[in-house]
């Protein structure tokens, strides 16, 4: 199961997901409630957590469906540091707690970052949008606001780049085989692999047996 509150980035995740795990094809579902975790207190956090893992259940229970384990996305919106690791961590325990199986993405500073990543799927996406060099192999996570970025220095020529594209360019990525080899680095995104890599092992195949 899917959930966060913009359907841009649940869409983009879908997408990376399923290329990272095809168990996962066809058998993602989404919930779009407002997830504020990031910022939540202590109790405020179980709460809201509490919350989503009632709405997935009784989710995953109207598709008739075991709820095998839950993705939930925001953006930190900031660029990567200390906060990265300590936002995630406390967010990823409250929700193991509740969940059993669950993945906090957490994208630093917002999932545009990772579209840094993947020069030739933006150029392939739009012939003219080019990744100028100085954001080019390096960690795109420690580049403020990617989307600005993405709007003003790579879409200088052609059409402007839109939130919406982001589905695609991920798709783009994908059909070109390059979302295997991002040039750069960013935290977020090797933990989304992690995350992906270990669901796919330890939380998808359970629910194959018991299914
Ligand atoms: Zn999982």
């Amino acid at each position: 199961m899917l959930a966060g509150e913009d359907s841009n980035d649940r869409k983009s995740l879908r997408i990376l997901l399923e290329e990272f795990c095809p168990q996962m094809r066809g058998r993602l579902v989404e919930i779009n409630d407002k997830v504020r975790l990031r910022d939540a207190t202590q109790g405020t956090l179980s709460a809201r957590v509490d919350v989503l893992a009632k709405k997935a259940r009784a989710r995953a229970s109207r598709e008739n469906a075991e709820l095998a384990c839950v993705f939930v996305h925001e953006d930190l919106d900031r660029i990567d540091g200390e906060m990265y690791i300590t936002v995630r961590d406390r967010v990823q325990k409250a929700l193991i707690d509740a969940l059993g199986s669950a993945h906090y993405v957490l994208s630093v500073e917002e999932m545009e970052a990772w579209l840094l990543l993947f020069p030739d799927a933006l150029a392939g996406m739009v012939s003219s949008w080019k990744v100028p060099a100085q954001y080019r192999n390096r960690d795109t996570g420690s580049i403020a606001d990617p989307k600005k970025v993405l709007m003003r220095s790579v879409s200088k020529s052609g059409r402007p780049y839109r939130e919406s594209d982001a589905p695609a360019v991920f798709g783009k990525a994908v059909a070109l085989g390059c979302v295997h080899k991002p040039v750069g680095t960013n935290r977020s995104w090797n933990q989304l692999r992690t995350d992906a890599s270990d669901c796919c092992q330890q939380h998808i195949p359970r629910m194959r047996r018991s299914s």
